[in-house]
């Protein structure tokens, strides 16, 4: 991380789909959708087929092959909860995480009640070790806020919410069970404007609520130019992740043939 550019949150990203739709204002300048369409009909590249819904099982085993711990970003140009996602692949992707269990796993969504939902069941006992961070992306107070509530409900390891991009105040918020808050403006050339107010507002509730705050950027036509500083300084709390021992050779294969045999 540096004080003008953008704030790493992981160091490796994986994609066992791809594409997605808008669910909601936040969605309004995706930056995966916006990459997507770039690529559309480019024959053998990975979004050929833009930002349609495209599952990826050829990527599911990759995190076994990083022989060292590392944090993932699952589904950066995507949202594994989304409806046409079937429950089946969801939980492919939840015993890859439960097995790989070197990595710190951190996956945000939009979806958060259906994240509760398919994890209510016999995903729980995967969801809620301690490697697996599930995360709700909240914009406004009508479509973002209620998230929060869902992944309270939702059992995870640990929790943490995307104030990203913030459109607009959002008044009183119940941080209970949250471990961790970052906060955004919106980026690019159509980006909306984040009042300091506002990004302040939820870094003196995170103080009072004993959150780990991070300030990740201003965001705006010029990232780099409007950097990271908050009331003349950054902001970079999160919660601690315990270092995480990385098994034997013998034990990865075994574990990797596990997964390959549930298919
Ligand atoms: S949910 Fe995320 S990936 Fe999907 S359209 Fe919205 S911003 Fe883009």
């Amino acid at each position: 991380m540096d004080e003008q550019g953008a704030f790493d949150w992981t160091d490796t990203k994986w994609n066992p789909l791809r594409g997605c739709k808008a669910v909601s204002p936040g969605c309004d300048h995706c930056w995966a959708a916006a990459f997507a369409h770039r690529w559309k009909g480019v024959e053998g590249h990975a979004y050929e087929q833009g930002f349609a819904l495209r599952l990826a099982p050829e990527k599911l085993l990759e995190p076994f092959s990083w022989t060292r711990s590392r944090t993932v970003e699952v589904a950066w140009t995507s949202d594994l909860f989304q409806e046409r996602v079937k429950p089946e692949y969801v939980a492919r992707v939840f015993t890859v995480m439960g097995l790989a269990d070197w990595h710190h796993f951190r996956l945000l969504t939009k979806r958060a009640a259906r994240m509760r939902e398919l994890l209510g069941g016999k995903l729980a006992r995967i969801a809620e070790r301690a490697h697996i961070g599930l995360g709700v992306s909240v914009e406004d107070r009508e479509h973002g806020v209620p998230r929060i509530e869902e992944l309270r409900r939702t059992r995870a390891g640990m929790r943490f919410v995307a104030f990203e991009p913030l459109l607009e105040d959002l008044g009183r918020l119940d941080l209970r069970g949250i471990d961790w808050v970052f906060v955004a403006g919106e980026s690019g050339p159509h980006a909306r404007p984040m009042a300091k107010a506002w990004a302040l507002s939820i870094r003196d509730q995170c103080a009072a609520a004993k959150v780990p705050f991070c300030f990740k950027e201003w965001g705006g036509l010029d990232r780099a130019e409007n950097g990271r500083r908050l009331e003349r300084r950054t902001h970079d709390a999160r919660p601690k992740a315990r270092a995480l021992d990385v098994p034997p050779t013998a034990e990865r294969r075994r574990r990797l043939q596990e997964v390959s045999a549930k298919g």
